[in-house]
C-alpha cells in the first residue's frame, strides 16, 4: 500500500481498526448504546468513511459539533436511515429548521435556543429531537443547575405538551475525566444524577441520558448511563498518556501519516538549517526534504523536535517545520527517491505516534490528528 500514489503524502485511515476499536469500546460499556463521536472531519479521519465503519461495528448514534456537519452526514447517502445523529454547539440563526427536517437530536443549554428550535419546529410542521444539556461542572457549554435548570426543565415539558419538541436526552459532559482518579468526575456525576432527578420528576421521560467521554468509558463504568459519546478512543488513540497507551485499552490507532522523501543532499558541517537556522550540521552529513509542513498539520511547534521514521531509524526534524515542508538530518543515509516518511501511526512497525509528536510539539494527540490538512488526501484501506 505504500507504493501507490499519491506520493507527496498521505493519510492512511485503516477503517479495521476504526470497526475493532468500536467493538472493544462496545465492549467496555456493554449495557450503553455507543455514539461514535465523527465531529471535525471524524478528528481529521474522514467523518462519512468513519461514521460507516463505526455504524457497522454497532455505533446506533453519531454525534458532532456543528449542525452543518450533521446534515451533511445525513445527507451522505452512506449511512442507515436509522442512524441517530446527535450535534451540540448551538448558535443563534443555526440551520435549525433543516436539522429538524433531517431528524437530528439538537442540544439544547437554555432558553434562547430552546425557543428558535421550537420557532424552527412550528416552522418545520414537526417536533424538534432536543436532547437537554446541563452544566455539571464543566463551566463551559449547558444550563446550569437550579433555577435555570427548573426554567428550562418546565418550558421543555410545555414545549413537549404542545408537540413542538421531543425531549429525547438529558446529558452532560466531564471536564477532568482524562485525570486519573479526579474528585471533580465523582462530584459532576452526583450533580447529573440530581438533575435528572428532577427533570423526570417534572415528567420529561428521555431516551438517552449520557455525560461519558472517551476517558470516562474507558475508565469509570459509573459513568456509562444509557450511552457513551467516544470520539478519540474510536480513532484508537488514549486520552491521554497518563490513563495508558492504547494496546493497554485494545485500541489500535487508524491513521498513519507519512510522506517521500522530496530530496536528498550532501552538506559539509557547520551549514545552517530552514528558516531562522535553528539546527546547525555537525559535520558533513546528507539532508533529506520531507515535502509536508504546517500547512498540511506539521505543528510548527514540534520544530527540532518532532520524530519520523526514515529508513528504519527515527530521525528528528532539524530547525524549523515550514508551511510545506521540513528538513531531516539523515547523517549520511540515502534513502532511494520515493522512500516514505513516516510521521506517525500506530507504532507498531516502528513509527512514532501521534501521541510522540502531541509530546514534541506541547500538545495532546487530539490536536495533532484533527489538524491533518485538507491537502493531504486520505486513502482508506
Ligand atoms: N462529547 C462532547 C460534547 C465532546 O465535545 C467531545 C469531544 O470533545 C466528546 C464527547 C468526545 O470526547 P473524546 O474524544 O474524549 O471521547
Amino acid at each position: 500500500a505504500l507504493r501507490t500514489a499519491p506520493l507527496r503524502a498521505r493519510a492512511e485511515i485503516d477503517l479495521d481498526a476504526v470497526r475493532a476499536n468500536v467493538r472493544t469500546l462496545r465492549a467496555l460499556a456493554p449495557g450503553a448504546a455507543l455514539m461514535a463521536v465523527v465531529k471535525s472531519d471524524g478528528y481529521g479521519h474522514g467523518a462519512t468513511p468513519c461514521a460507516r465503519a463505526a455504524v457497522q461495528a454497532g455505533a446506533t448514534w453519531l454525534g458532532t459539533a456543528t449542525p452543518e456537519e450533521a446534515l451533511v452526514l445525513r445527507a451522505s447517502g452512506q449511512l442507515p436511515d436509522d442512524v441517530r445523529i446527535m450535534c451540540w454547539l448551538w448558535t443563534p440563526g443555526g440551520p435549525w429548521r433543516e436539522a429538524i427536517e433531517a431528524r437530528l437530536d439538537v442540544s439544547v443549554s437554555g432558553m434562547w435556543a430552546l425557543d428558535e428550535v421550537t420557532a424552527a419546529a412550528r416552522a418545520a410542521g414537526r417536533p424538534a429531537r432536543v436532547q437537554l444539556k446541563a452544566d455539571t461542572g464543566l463551566g463551559r457549554g449547558g444550563c446550569q443547575p437550579g433555577d435555570d435548570w427548573t426554567e428550562l426543565v418546565s418550558a421543555a415539558r410545555a414545549a413537549e405538551a404542545e408537540g413542538l419538541v421531543k425531549v429525547t436526552g438529558l446529558w452532560s459532559h466531564l471536564a477532568c475525566a482524562d485525570e486519573p482518579g479526579h474528585s471533580s468526575v465523582d462530584a459532576q456525576l452526583d450533580g447529573f444524577r440530581a438533575m435528572i432527578a428532577h427533570a423526570e420528576q417534572q415528567g420529561l421521560r428521555p431516551e438517552v441520558r449520557h455525560i461519558a467521554n472517551s476517558p470516562a468509558t474507558l475508565t469509570r463504568p459509573d459513568s456509562h448511563f444509557d450511552l457513551v459519546r467516544t470520539g478519540i478512543a474510536v480513532y484508537g488513540i488514549s486520552p491521554s498518556p497518563e490513563l495508558g497507551s492504547p494496546a493497554d485499552f485494545g485500541l489500535r490507532p487508524a491513521m498513519t501519516l507519512s510522506a517521500s522523501v522530496a530530496l536528498v543532499k550532501q552538506v559539509p558541517g557547520g551549514h545552517g538549517v530552514s528558516y531562522g537556522h535553528h539546527y546547525i550540521t555537525a559535520g558533513e552529513t546528507t539532508l533529506g526534504l520531507i515535502p509536508v509542513g504546517y500547512a498540511d498539520g506539521v505543528p510548527r511547534h514540534a520544530s527540532s523536535a518532532g520524530p519520523v521514521l526514515v529508513g528504519g531509524k527515527w530521525r528528528t526534524v532539524a530547525g524549523r517545520v515550514a508551511m510545506d515542508q521540513f528538513v531531516v538530518d539523515l547523517g549520511g543515509d540515502r534513502p532511494e527517491p520515493g522512500e516514505r516518511a513516516v510521521l506517525f501511526g500506530p507504532g507498531d512497525g516502528g513509527e512514532p505516534t501521534a501521541e510522540d509528536w502531541a509530546k514534541a510539539a506541547g500538545t495532546i494527540a487530539y490536536e495533532i490528528v484533527t489538524r491533518i490538512g485538507t491537502r493531504v488526501p486520505r486513502v482508506y484501506l
